[in-house]
């Protein structure tokens, strides 16, 4: 059975490279009407489009930070503007522990910039577009909404900084969205990847360390590989989905099993 996301308007932030592009082309498969945001990397974002149109689906991009709350009431804006709704959200923008990758840095040595900028990024980011999306989609009583949380968030590590925290937080404001949202037709869902290859946060990780892939898969995820932008990106579209339709407020985990072991 298809999934029916046919001209479906989705948000993606954080959709320049990795997770969020994966999702994006997902999505343009199956025909849905797309917007990719980033901060930064513009070059990835038009990238990004230019792939979902190349795939026949209509795609385009804001620069937009997601710390930022008048670029993210900007963007959810321009969006209902282009397309005169907003029916999917995938939150997806994030940095990782130190700031941008991996290695983790210990509390002791974890400065207040690199705190605040985890923070306003992976979790004021969420709050602020949950904030923005939720009142477009109150006004429609319909709408789903994904967002990026990690393994991090439900298993704490040594070192991880404010990474862990940060992600713990955007898997309860999930919590809180779906619950506060449950009967304005409304559903909130938040994936839990982990160790994932082709994104930039892990490509970063793996220069740094290239053991890392040999420790993960021999040691620490138990089905015994990485997982794939594209693992992540099917669960994303199922959660955005209705054939999702009795699941709020639920923890994903796409992790070939590290969240057990
Ligand atoms: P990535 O670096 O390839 O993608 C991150 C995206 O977020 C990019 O598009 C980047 O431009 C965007 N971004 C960063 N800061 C932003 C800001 N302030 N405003 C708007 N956009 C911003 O890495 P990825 O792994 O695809 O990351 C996607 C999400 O997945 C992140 O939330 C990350 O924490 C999460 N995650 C990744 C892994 C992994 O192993 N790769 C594991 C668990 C969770």
């Amino acid at each position: 059975m298809p999934v029916d996301i046919k001209d479906k308007v989705v948000l993606i932030t954080g959709g320049s490279s990795g997770i969020g592009r994966a999702a994006a082309l997902d999505f343009a498969s199956l025909g849905a009407k797309i917007v990719v945001t980033a901060a930064h990397n513009v070059a990835g974002g038009e990238e990004t489009v230019k792939l979902i149109r190349e795939a026949g689906a209509s795609g385009e991009f804001i620069k937009a930070d997601v710390s930022s709350e008048e670029d993210v009431r900007n963007m959810v804006d321009e969006v209902v503007s282009m397309h005169g709704r907003l029916d999917c959200a995938f939150n997806n923008a994030g940095i990782g522990p130190d700031g941008v990758r991996i290695p983790y840095v210990p509390l002791t040595d974890l400065d207040t910039e690199t705190w605040d900028s985890i923070m306003n990024t992976n979790l004021k980011g969420i709050f602020l577009c949950l904030k923005y999306e939720l009142k477009q989609m109150q006004k429609q009583e319909k709408g789903s909404i994904v967002n990026t949380a990690s393994i991090g968030g439900l298993k704490m590590a040594p070192n991880f900084g404010a990474y862990g925290p940060s992600k713990a937080g955007v898997i309860a404001i999930t919590r809180s969205a779906a619950i506060e949202n449950a009967k304005n037709g409304i559903r909130v869902n938040v994936v839990c990847p982990g160790p994932t290859k082709g994104t930039n946060l892990m490509s970063n990780t793996m220069s740094v360390n290239p053991e890392e892939e040999k420790i993960l898969t021999e040691h620490v995820i138990p089905m015994g590989k990485m997982g794939t932008v594209e693992d992540v990106a099917r669960a994303v579209v199922w959660l955005c989905s209705d054939f999702s339709g009795f699941i709020t407020g639920q923890a994903l985990s796409v992790d070939g099993g590290m969240h057990i072991a």
